[in-house]
């Protein structure tokens, strides 16, 4: 129950009616933490329910200490993609609906005339990108002193982005907030903790180990296939398979892209596709295309792979493997959603075979060899050989 995270009626009310009838291992963690004026370090992927975890307690804490005259916002979100920045805007939005409480998003790809409005409106809380808002903070437009939370989303991503030296500048500008709290996918690599040592104080560190019932249920399935033409048809036949409801294909590249959304129109099957550098409104219209139904297949690069909640999502396809593990569980954690039952395919041809077997060994999780009548390969599949230490013969006692 939410009422014993102590939320008042406001926050409680718009949760339930979001669906969400009781907190989520990361949200019982980090909210009391949060309220009770810590900094908060978090690991928590996405799935976990870690924007509601950060977006209620900054809700709460601008309920308890009411401001009247604010001429800019008290509560900052910084997120590495514009795409999640939207997201948690609408979830925001939602968190808030009751409590008055100003919401507005500044992203990077739009016009700025949009921002101007978000920027002279005294809003409470902001979700921006970094780029777009530091732009915004040097022509002073923003000014970071009423800042009280500073909410970093997804900072393992924002550093491998680049954004790193923005956001350090951004939390210097906030020199006088009260909170920091930063959410991770994972805590393990040492760029994210020094980061976080950086900006936070003294922090609480929270984990999301989702219990079994949270963890998303994800069938993990591979085709080996000879050559490029062998994935097309495989593709194509797992596309137009029955169980098939919604499908996100991932390509390497923005050359792939292309070739592979054209190859499926000449097919016959209509597909959406977002990419990294497009004008927003481009992409924005095209996950409007999926998520209406419009279309049932997004091809999409990386850019997609984080933060984009999409609920029924029925199969998240790799095209092209990523060249990383951890990229490999964003992707796929794109289906599965709440609760739902999701199906993971990659089309795997001899020279992925390396990265498959670090996959595997990372995940920890079976993903099973799948063949399609009549488009089995003809090549047999190489064994990588195992990299685990063999165990040494006992010497012989003399
Ligand atoms: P997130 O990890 O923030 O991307 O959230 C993943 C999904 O879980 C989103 O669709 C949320 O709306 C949903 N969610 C968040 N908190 C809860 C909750 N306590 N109960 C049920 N669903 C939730």
């Amino acid at each position: 129950m939410f009422e014993t995270l102590e939320l008042d009626d406001e926050l409680c009310r718009a949760v339930a009616e979001m669906g969400f009838s009781k907190p989520t291992s990361i949200q019982k963690e980090a909210i009391p933490a949060a309220l009770d004026g810590a900094d908060v370090l978090a690991s928590a992927p996405t799935g976990t329910g870690k924007t509601a975890a950060f977006l209620l307690p900054a809700s709460q804490f601008l309920l308890d200490f009411p401001k009247p005259h604010c001429e800019f916002a008290r509560i900052l979100v910084l997120t590495p993609t514009r795409e999640l920045a939207l997201q948690v805007y609408e979830q925001a939005k939602a968190i808030t609906a009751y409590t008055g409480q100003k919401v507005g998003v500044i992203i990077g790809g739009i016009n700025y005339g949009t921002d101007h409005a978000v920027l002279d409106e005294a809003t409470d809380i902001i979700i921006a990108t970094p780029g777009r808002l530091f732009e915004h903070i040097e022509q002073e437009r923003f000014d970071c002193r009423e800042l009280e939370w500073l909410i970093l989303d997804e900072a393992d991503r924002m550093l491998d982005m680049g954004f790193g030296g923005i956001v350090q500048q951004i939390c210097s500008e906030a020199r006088w907030r009260k909170q920091t709290l930063l959410f991770s996918a994972t805590l393990n690599s040492g760029d994210v903790r020094r980061f976080a040592h950086t900006v936070l104080k003294n922090p609480v560190e929270v984990s999301a180990s989702p219990s079994r019932k949270e963890r998303p249920k994800i069938l993990q399935w591979v085709h080996y296939a000879d050559d490029l033409q062998h994935k097309d048809a495989l593709l194509e036949h797992i596309l137009r398979s029955e169980n098939m409801e919604k499908a996100i294909v991932f390509v390497k590249t923005r050359e792939r892209l292309h070739a592979l959304s054209q190859k499926l129109h000449e097919v016959g099957l209509s597909c959406s596709a977002i990419r990294g550098e497009m004008p927003q409104d481009k992409r924005i219209a095209a996950l409007e295309q999926f998520k209406s139904g419009q279309t049932n297949i997004l091809v999409a690069t990386d850019v997609a792979a984080r933060g984009i909640d999409i609920p029924e999502v029925s199969h998240a396809i790799n095209y092209d493997l990523p060249r990383t593990a951890d990229v490999y569980v964003h992707r796929i954690g794109r289906t599965g959603r709440s609760g739902n039952k999701g199906i993971a395919i990659s089309l795997v041809e001899a020279h992925d075979m390396t990265v498959l077997d670090k996959i595997r060994r990372y995940t920890d999780e079976p993903i099973k060899p799948q063949k399609i009548a009549g488009l089995e390969p003809k090549h047999k599949v190489a064994k990588i050989p195992s990299k685990k230490p063999k165990k040494k013969k006992a010497k012989k006692k003399k």
